[in-house]
This record gives structure tokens, sequence and C-alpha cells, in this order.
């Protein structure tokens, strides 16, 4: 990934004054490709949860392993049915039972059957479970009728889940609760899992001041960071927090040089508007091979983006991708779900899968200026009949952190869209626990 030309000519065919955000969602997917194979550990299942699986996992054996009930009721060859003809009677005799864990010793004759229960193993001579809310038992013997039972019904074949040898969960699969389960029904202790992505993180601004520090006029405390961290933890990768830099040369570029080294990702909020200390720039080119953009984003507009280097040139030493967010808390969430997250899963190794947008009918008027994809702050309540409408947090300045807080869903207003009137649809995107 040494190629500064490749990333000047790929931003080259968009205007970076006005980057769509499909146009950056696509630069940064070209450019987060995932770190290479050798970085895989073995993990216990109790600590694979949401690990990003290394290769596919195949199943050593067959799940169910045999043949078993799907039913409590008697296990009996289905010959019978076919000698009691369609609207026929079967009638057998109990030989015994068969319960999960403890099989029916012998074998079931023709004109028997087996007590059986859900999840034993069918005993040899049997294909056929009728439920027992059909059968008539007088002492040991049954009847039923053969009208709605078919041959071959109510059983589980042995690799109906799984069949050995398939793969049962593919490289790149976010681990879930429920592929812990999976893997622990194949019996497989442990996985391979890519290495945790190292995420380097700061924020920038000499009017920051750290949470428990005194708040001089004109200061603010620094929340970025702990959204970041917090994040950052949601997507379980490994955050590296490099605390405040201040606005000056030497220390930004202490900091990034650090954080190259240190991490695969760095992210940085504050200090990428215009007109903020031209060093920024200056010092970029330096590091390495950032643009500046401004993607046609509200709230998130000003973005570097690009990678930078350790060494004494771009090229030299170790390089990490660089986000340099902007400042506004809120704009830091934006750009973060929308640009950066779907790049730290594929860095991961992890395969992304689209967010899933629903469609809700917008409570209020919106006024959307077409040209830019708004990210505006909703509060979405499905109604008894089941449709999603959405209501507005009201003043939608960047800024205010406490519209993040009250929102339960972004309400994504696409690049064309004008002002929406009370009524019209609108995209949501819930919140999914990141935020
Ligand atoms: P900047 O992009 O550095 O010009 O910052 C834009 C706005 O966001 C300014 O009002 C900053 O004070 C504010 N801001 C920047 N960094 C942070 C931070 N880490 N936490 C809270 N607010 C911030
Ligand atoms: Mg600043």
């Amino acid at each position: 990934m040494n190629s500064s030309r490749h990333f000047s000519s790929c931003v080259a065919e968009y205007d970076p004054n006005a980057l769509p955000v499909s146009a950056a969602q696509e630069i940064v997917r070209q450019w987060a490709l995932p770190r290479g194979r050798a970085e895989v550990e073995r993990v216990r299942l109790f600590d694979a949860l949401d690990r990003v699986l290394a290769e596919d996992v195949v199943s050593p054996i067959n799940v169910p392993s045999h043949d078993n009930s799907a039913m409590d009721g008697y296990a009996f060859d289905g010959v019978a049915l076919e000698e009691a003809g369609r609207e026929g009677q079967v009638e057998l005799k109990v030989a015994g039972k068969a319960l999960a864990g403890q099989p029916f010793a012998g074998v079931a004759l023709s004109a028997q059957c087996v007590r059986i229960m859900t999840g034993a193993l069918i005993p040899p001579g049997c294909d056929t479970i009728v439920p027992q809310e059909l059968v008539q038992r007088t002492g040991d013997t049954i009847t039923f009728g053969t009208a709605g039972i078919r041959r071959g019904v109510n059983r589980r074949l042995a690799g109906e889940d799984l069949a050995q040898g398939q793969p049962a969960l593919r490289a790149g699969r976010i681990v879930r609760a429920s592929d812990i389960g999976l893997l622990a029904s194949l019996g497989i202790a442990e996985i391979a899992v890519r290495r945790r992505l190292r995420v380097a993180f700061f924020s920038t601004g000499d009017e920051l001041r750290a949470v428990g520090e005194a708040l001089p006029p004109g200061s603010i405390y620094d929340s970025n960071r702990y959204t970041l961290y917090a994040t950052l933890r949601r997507m379980n990768v490994e955050p590296v927090d490099l605390g405040i830099v201040r606005d000056d040369r030497a220390s930004l570029e202490q900091a990034l040089r650090r954080a190259t080294r240190e991490a695969d990702v760095v992210i940085s909020s504050g200090g990428v508007s215009v007109g903020d200390a031209d060093f920024t720039r200056d010092l970029m080119n330096t590091l390495g091979d950032v643009a500046f953009w401004k993607i046609a984003m509200r709230p998130g507009r000003p973005l570097a983006f690009g990678r930078l280097w350790s060494g004494a040139r771009p090229g030299d030493g170790e390089s990490a991708l660089f986000f340099g967010l902007p400042g506004n808390p809120v704009a830091v969430m934006a750009t973060f779900y929308f640009i950066v997250r779907e790049a730290l899963l594929a860095m991961s190794g992890a395969t992304a899968h689209a967010l899933p947008l629903i469609s809700a009918t917008s409570t209020n008027p919106l006024s959307k200026r077409a040209g830019r994809t708004e990210f505006q702050r909703g509060i979405a309540q499905r109604d008894n009949a089941g449709r999603w409408h959405v209501v507005t947090t009201g003043p939608q300045g960047s800024g205010v952190l406490s519209s993040m807080s009250e929102a339960n869903c972004f309400i994504v207003l696409r690049h064309e869209a004008g002002n929406i009137d009370a009524g019209d649809s609108v995209d949501i995107l819930p919140f999914d626990g990141l935020i």
C-alpha cells in the first residue's frame, strides 16, 4: 500500500470540496484492506465473543450425530402404514422405550413399536414416529389412524443440522453468541481468530481539558475521547488512548508518529476545519499521504483521510490508516458510524454487512438541503399497526451532544433529497449499541 499516486488518483476523480458520502465510503473501502493472515491467535470459546474468525470452521462431526426423534411419541417401521393403507388403522405392541441419552437396547420387530422421547436415538428397525397425541394406548398396545402421517416423519436425520466436513462458519465472521453455542455443539473448544485491530485515538485542541481538571473560562471538557473509547470498545478493537494533544506542530507530530508505530489505525478529532492551523496539513504531507476532504454530509463536513508512516518520509517505517475527524462531538459520532466503522471491520478481516436502514414516516417537517447527506437525530417508535414513525430531537447543531443521547436512531436523509414534509417517508438507522 505504499502508493501515494494511487491514493491521489482515486481522490482526484472527485471534487474534494464536495465529496459525496458514497464516494468517500468507496475510497475508504479501497484503502481499508485486511491485515495479513499471519496475525492469527487461538482463543477458547469463552473468549471468542465478537472476535473475527481467521479461517473456516469445518464440522468434525455430524450434527445430530445419529437419527433421532423430533417428537414425544412412538417409533415404528413405516411399512406398517403402507400395509394398513390410507384411512386405515395401525395396531402395534410397545416393546420398550428410548429416552434422550438412553437408547432402546433391542430391535423393534414388525407389529412392534418403541415409546420414544424427543432427542432419543431412533431404534434399529424404525424410521417413523407417530406423535403421542395421535395415539390411543391400552396397556401395551397402541392404535392410530394412518391419515395425516407419512413414512419417515418426525425424524431428525444425522447431519441434518451440520454435515461432517462442511464449513459450519466462514472466515471473516464476527463470532456471536449463537456461533459459540454452535461451535460447542461440534465439540470445538478453541478457534483461530484474527488479532484484534489496534486503534490509537486522541483529541486535539488548546481549549480542551481532561475530565477531573478545573475548567477555566473558555475551556471545555474533552468528550470526544470518551465517545471514541466507548465506541471502539463496542467494536471489540484494542483502543490505545493517546490523550489530549495541544494545537502545535511538535506535539501533533509526536502524537502521530507514536500512534502510527503503535496502532493499525489512528483516529484524531478536531483541527481539520478550513483555516485550522495550517501546520496540520503541512505535517500530514511530511508524515504520509493524506487528503483533506469536505464531505457533502452534515454533520461531519471536514475530514482528513489517508495513510501515515512512522519513518523519516512517507513509505518508511510502520504505517497506519488515518482518520482526522472533525471536532464537533456529534460530527465525530456520525463520521465514525458512516465512514470509519466499515473500515475498522474490513481491516479486522470481518465481512462487513450493509447498515440496516428502516423506512419510517417523519412526524415533523425537516429542513434539508439537497446536495448533501444529512444524519439527523431522531426518536423512532412503532405504532400498533407495526409502522415506524420518527420524531426529530430538535435543534440539529453538531455540537448538541444531548441530542445524541436523547435519540435512538439517525434519520438518514439522502444526498438528492430537499426539505421533508410531515408524513413523508425517510430512512432511519437504529442505534444498535454503537452509540
Ligand atoms: P475543531 O474541529 O477543532 O475546530 O473543533 C470544532 C468544535 O468542536 C469546537 O467548538 C471545539 O471546541 C469542539 N471540540 C473539538 N474537540 C473536542 C473534544 N475532544 N471534545 C469536545 N468538543 C470538542
Ligand atoms: Mg480544534
